[in-house]
């Protein structure tokens, strides 16, 4: 998650409140995106500090916990760094360009300045942020599912070009000498199908191949096709897509709640504020008076009761608006009290750790440290397999 500044209710309940959920499912890293952050507002850097603990603390406060989870921040595991330039070796310029976020974005944040490398690159970062863990799922939602497309994509490539051949004959080349050299015909022409088409083909040919070869004992034969499987070794993973169903979070003017709306209820926000915030929040506009009836469909106010309210509250708002009989400050009061005891909470939460900075400190320093290990094993088995371990 990028560091944008005070996490919003549109955040919450679009990713965080899936993480808290998901730490007890799955081995879960989770990172404070900060290099993300400079590839669209490398200009102005003077918030990034006091927004990157400011986002931890919402974490923290939210319900990810430490001890379930691995929270971190991205740049003090250089690690993603390296990666990512390892993957641009590989990565052909026409898979960033592709990617319908790029044009998109550079679309919308006209006053940006986003003819950069860097911006270009991020797809890539995210390639190496995820790679890096030999993540077997990560969780987004449907307008993220083109960035893991592209990593997989990547990671094919990578193992593609890096991940065969030094392997296939180390491996082979023990399997041979196992079996004796009256195979050494046998083992140049498999060799020689492996590096023409270096994938499960070339493995499917070598079957074919041992099948017609009389001369193989049984045993032989098995064990030179349990050598020749285990030689296309994946280096990187290729993650799959753990779709998330992210629910509609209006902002006070209806629109999709986001800072850059300036609609936004904060996580951790004064509840005497949040209560104002509320009574000013967009309505249906068919209920103009207390006796117009309303429809709860064209209703922001809603959608937020869908997140929030019980069954049985939302009846009565079914009901009560359909019908005029209640209006929309009693319908607001009632979002108003399950909301406000969770942000109160959030609140709370969060004060125990922003009075505490050096506990928040700690936590990220294990994080940082734990990711490392995972982060370095990995660029071991890739230097490995770039031929680069000296
Ligand atoms: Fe919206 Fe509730 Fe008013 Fe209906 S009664 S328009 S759902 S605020």
């Amino acid at each position: 998650m990028r560091p944008t500044g005070q996490l919003h209710l549109g955040n919450y309940f679009g990713a965080l409140k899936n993480w808290i959920q998901l730490q007890y499912q799955y081995e879960c890293y989770f990172f404070v995106a900060d290099i993300h952050a400079l590839t669209t507002g490398y200009d102005d850097t003077t918030d990034l500090e006091s927004n990157v603990w400011s986002m931890v603390i919402d974490w923290l406060a939210a319900g990810l916990n430490p001890a379930a989870s691995t929270m971190f921040i991205q740049s003090r595991v250089p690690e993603h760094s390296e990666l990512h330039l390892l993957l641009s070796m590989v990565t052909p310029l026409g898979w960033l360009e592709r990617v319908p976020t790029y044009k998109d974005q550079q679309e919308q944040l006209k006053h940006k300045d986003l003819a950069t490398y860097g911006f270009l690159g991020y797809p890539l970062l995210q390639s190496a942020d995820i790679l890096l863990y030999k993540a077997a799922r990560v969780p987004v939602g449907e307008d993220q599912v083109a960035h893991v497309e592209i990593t997989r994509e990547v990671a094919r490539r990578f193992n593609h070009v890096f991940g065969h051949e030094r392997d296939f004959e180390a491996k082979v080349e023990k399997a041979i000498k196992s079996l004796g050299s009256r195979n050494g015909t046998r083992y140049k022409e498999l060799r020689r199908l492996y590096q023409e088409q270096g994938d499960e083909a070339a493995i499917e040919q070598a079957r074919t191949l041992l099948d017609g070869n009389v001369r193989l004992t049984v045993a032989d034969r098995e064990r030179l096709i349990g050598y020749l499987e285990g030689t296309g070794r994946s280096i990187l993973v290729e993650p799959e897509v753990l779709l998330t169903a992210t629910p509609k979070v209006p902002g006070l003017d209806g629109r999709k709640m986001s800072k850059s709306y300036g609609n936004t209820i904060g996580l951790r926000e004064d509840p005497d504020v949040v209560a104002k915030k509320l009574k000013t929040m967009q309505t249906d506009p068919a209920r103009v008076r207390r006796t117009d009836p309303g429809n709860p469909d064209k209703c922001p106010v809603w959608d937020l009761h869908k997140l929030y309210s019980d069954a049985q509250t939302q009846a009565w708002v079914q009901a009560g608006c359909r019908s005029a009989s209640i209006g929309c400050l009693d319908c607001k009061q009632r979002l108003a009290e399950p909301m406000l005891a969770e942000i109160g909470a959030m609140r709370e939460r969060g004060r125990e750790f922003e009075e505490n900075r050096d506990l928040v400190r700690g936590i990220i320093a294990e994080g940082c440290e734990k990711a490392r290990e995972v982060a370095r094993q990995t660029l071991e088995d890739v230097h490995q397999a770039m031929g680069m371990n000296y």
